[in-house]
């Protein structure tokens, strides 16, 4: 155990977290009048450093993607992060403050958590993505003793899809929440299979291959699907969907067995985020082309304005991505393999990969309820099923109502959130939504575009998107609804909390 002098009470500005060195070890200190907390240095998620980051109501916020960590004890306390933060004893001499740090103190500890014990309950989760682990996890760390099946036809380990569609594309590192053991040390059972049927009245679940399972309570979390475009040659080779760590591993391959022929011309259908970023990162490769097509004549204006449509299209534009807007495909050309797409104008752009990105589809057409006309789930605002039993739907497939409206968000964050939620609801919490939706997309040489709130229409859309920081806010019925922002900003950060639980915010 080793005692520093870290630093004195005037170097550290109230509220303001301030990394300091202590020993070989980088440590954040935040000072609340005369008490001091000392926390390990980085967010957990992506390793952003906290000293960027905000404190509210004794939780410090990361700027990046809104993790929050107990100032105090550095517990977890909302996603992205999956680990807590190191919190370091602190003693304050005068004048000077002193911070003891172990040397084989985990900076990112696993959160606490019960392990498999004597309760004879089985809660099964189906979906091991951003809902359903994060409910398995929960689940644990509200100490159930239970049985936990994870049921998932990905796996075995439960993976971070949001870098399917950006960096992976280049590198293949695995975007793994979690390791083996981890799993194992959670108490955690992962199924592999695919669930064709639930039973309500008997509480099981049937698993393709004959198998089924009892459940005491059951959380489904299947996500989307990629939307397919019904379109002449839409079979052909050459033609991929970006959603799980197979589509993405299949794309990368083509593109370099592709490349050893020469130049390869990706064409992208769509101009959402996914395309987007796809775009963006496999230009970065060298000896590839790519051009996005996209019937609107601005990518995501629909939702976030003109403005920032523009600036995405000069931005991908300047970045040597061919934009072509206004331009609907109406068929793939080729024998065996994509050679072109043919448009609407009756244009055709030669092609060697074609990628369709133009959207999701939940994945609950094999469930026995009905399902709203978007293919979502209709649950209350404790994320049960109505008319069933112990049976509850979180992530990208639920529709659910909270203080921006009814709504279903198909978001990384947001998705963790709700497993969350579904989690503490299965053991008979009684939890709301308490959360404010946000998401990320698009790294951008000063951080990643990030979105605080939700507004699918808007009166009024205020501020500039320009530069390297911006903010842009969406105003409805006399209430900050949303902001769409570039950069990282304290107060921003601190609207997330704001508007938790109690939606938009007075329009000061
Ligand atoms: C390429 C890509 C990039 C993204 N980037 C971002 C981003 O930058 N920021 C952001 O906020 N969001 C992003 N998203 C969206 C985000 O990943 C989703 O909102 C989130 O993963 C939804 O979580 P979920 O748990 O509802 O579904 P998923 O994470 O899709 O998990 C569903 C799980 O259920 C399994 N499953 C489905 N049906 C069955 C069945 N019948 N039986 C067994 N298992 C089944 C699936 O295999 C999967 O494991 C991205 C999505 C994709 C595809």
């Amino acid at each position: 155990m080793t005692e520093h002098r870290a630093a004195t009470l005037s170097d550290l500005p109230e509220n303001d977290p301030t990394e300091v060195a202590v020993g070989d070890r980088k440590v954040v200190l935040v000072r609340q009048a005369s008490s001091v907390f000392a926390v390990a240095a980085t967010c957990p998620h992506k390793g952003v450093p906290l000293k960027m980051g905000a404190v509210k109501d004794g939780k410090l916020i990361c700027p990046a993607h809104r993790a929050m960590f107990d100032l105090e004890s550095g517990d977890l306390l909302a996603p992205p992060a999956c680990e807590s933060i190191a919190s370091y004893p602190v003693r304050v001499d005068g004048e000077d403050v002193y911070v003891t740090v172990e040397p084989d103190q985990p900076e990112h500890p696993l959160p606490a958590h019960a392990g498999r014990g004597d309760d004879p309950r089985r809660f099964v989760i189906l979906g091991s993505g951003a809902a359903g682990w994060r409910a398995a996890e929960t689940l644990r760390r509200e100490g159930f003793e239970g049985t936990i099946n994870v049921v998932t036809d990905e796996g075995p380990v439960p993976l971070d899809r949001t870098g399917f569609s950006k960096g992976y594309l280049n590198s293949g590192e695995t975007p793994a929440l979690r390791d083996e053991s981890t799993v194992a040390k959670l108490g955690i059972e992962v199924v592999k299979g695919r669930a064709t049927g639930i039973t309500p009245a008997l509480k099981t679940v049937n698993l393709d291959g004959g198998v089924s399972l009892d459940y005491d309570a059951l959380l489904i979390a299947t996500g989307c699907d990629p939307r397919k475009l019904d379109v002449p040659g839409a079979d052909l080779e050459g033609i991929h969907m970006i959603r799980g760590m197979a589509d993405a591993d299949a794309l990368r391959e083509d593109i370099e067995s592709r490349a050893k022929a020469g130049p390869v011309r990706v064409a992208i259908v769509g101009a959402g985020f996914i395309g987007l970023e796809a775009a963006t990162n496999l230009n970065k490769r060298d000896g590839v082309e790519v051009t996005v097509v996209t019937p609107e004549a601005r990518p995501l204006a629909k939702l976030f304005g003109d403005a920032f449509g523009d600036r995405l299209l000069s931005e991908h534009r300047e970045a040597g991505i061919e934009m072509r807007t206004e331009t609907r495909v109406t068929g793939f050309a080729g024998s065996r393999r994509v050679e072109a797409l043919e448009t609407e104008g009756g244009d055709s752009i030669p092609c060697d990969i074609a990628i369709v990105a133009i959207g999701a589809k939940p994945r609950t057409e094999w469930l026995p309820f009905e399902t709203l006309q978007d293919g979502g789930i209709g649950v209350d605002d404790k994320l049960a099923v109505a008319g069933v039993e112990d049976i509850y739907a979180a992530g990208d497939i639920a529709q659910l109502p909270t203080p921006w409206g009814d709504v279903r968000i198909e978001h990384w964050r947001f998705a963790q959130e709700l497993g969350e939620l579904a989690a503490r609801n299965m053991l008979g919490q009684g939890a709301r939504y308490a959360g404010t939706p946000f998401f990320w997309s698009m790294q951008q040489p000063n951080g990643s575009y990030s979105y605080t709130g939700h507004a699918e229409s808007w009166d009024d859309a205020r501020g500039a998107p320009d530069g390297d920081s911006f903010q842009v806010e969406y105003v409805t019925g006399g209430r900050k609804a949303a902001v769409l922002a570039l950069g990282f900003d304290d107060d921003l950060t601190k609207l997330t909390l704001e508007m938790a639980g109690t939606g938009p915010v007075a329009d000061a």
